[in-house]
């Protein structure tokens, strides 16, 4: 599996997949982003991907991402670096160093320690809004009746400019509805960005209105436990 030729095949079919997913939608190719989410992956796979011309990946922990990706940026150009998991207040200064995008952002709290670290370190990373589609107690996000207020907060008080709105639907729910309930609360706050669809359902979140899928294990492989 750590072959480099298997990784540059699952990212190739991975491509295909979101290709053929766009024109079964309707939309342009190009219109999806594919965040290769490299958390708990070996270097080595990680370096295929890269060498296969991949550029643009998610990460959940800070310390993990912090340990490889500046020396990988120095040997590889254009990376983008995504977080995609539970953010603490007190690495907002560390996330904001090392992310270009920040998907995680799902509480006020957050937004401010963010917006804080963004001033002082002039460095704005793009910023979604995570959203708890599946109102689950135990998952992160906003629930989607208080995205409009957190939106607004991050706006306005904060002037925060959010892109977009992420989501990691219940295991064993219909993606689709996740997807388009997510859409459909970025439109009516004009956000561009919907970030939903991992390795078992992005076809189906892209044709429900995806704009950037988080696909690990099918271009990677199982992950290592934690
Ligand atoms: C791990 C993870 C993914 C990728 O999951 P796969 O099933 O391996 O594709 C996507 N999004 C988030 C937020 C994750 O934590």
């Amino acid at each position: 599996m750590a072959q480099d030729e298997d990784i540059e095949a699952n990212l190739e079919a991975v491509r295909r997949r979101i290709g053929a997913a766009c024109a079964e939608a309707g939309r342009s190719a190009d219109e999806v982003t594919l965040v290769a989410v490299s958390k708990l992956q070996p270097a080595e796979r990680i370096e295929a991907a890269l060498r296969a011309g991949q550029r643009c990946f998610g990460e959940n922990y800070v310390q993990e991402a912090a340990g490889r990706w500046p020396a990988l940026r120095e040997r590889f150009d254009g990376i983008e670096l995504h977080m995609i998991g539970p953010l603490q207040s007190n690495k907002a200064g560390q996330a904001v160093a090392l992310f270009d995008v920040v998907q995680s952002l799902d509480r006020p709290r957050l937004a401010r320690a963010l917006a804080k670290e963004m001033d002082k370190q002039g460095r704005r990373p793009r910023l979604l809004i995570q959203v708890n589609t599946g109102e689950e107690p135990q998952k992160s996000g906003v629930k989607p009746q208080e995205a409009d207020a957190f939106v607004d907060l991050c706006r306005r008080e904060l002037g925060l400019d959010i892109e977009g709105l992420m989501a990691i639907p219940p295991a064993g729910d219909e993606p689709a509805l996740h997807a388009a309930l997510l859409a459909k609360i970025a439109a009516r706050n004009g956000l561009g960005q919907v970030s939903i669809g991992m390795s078992d359902d992005y076809p189906i979140a892209i044709r429900f209105g995806a704009t950037i899928v988080r696909v690990g294990s099918a271009i990677f492989g199982a992950r290592p436990a934690r």
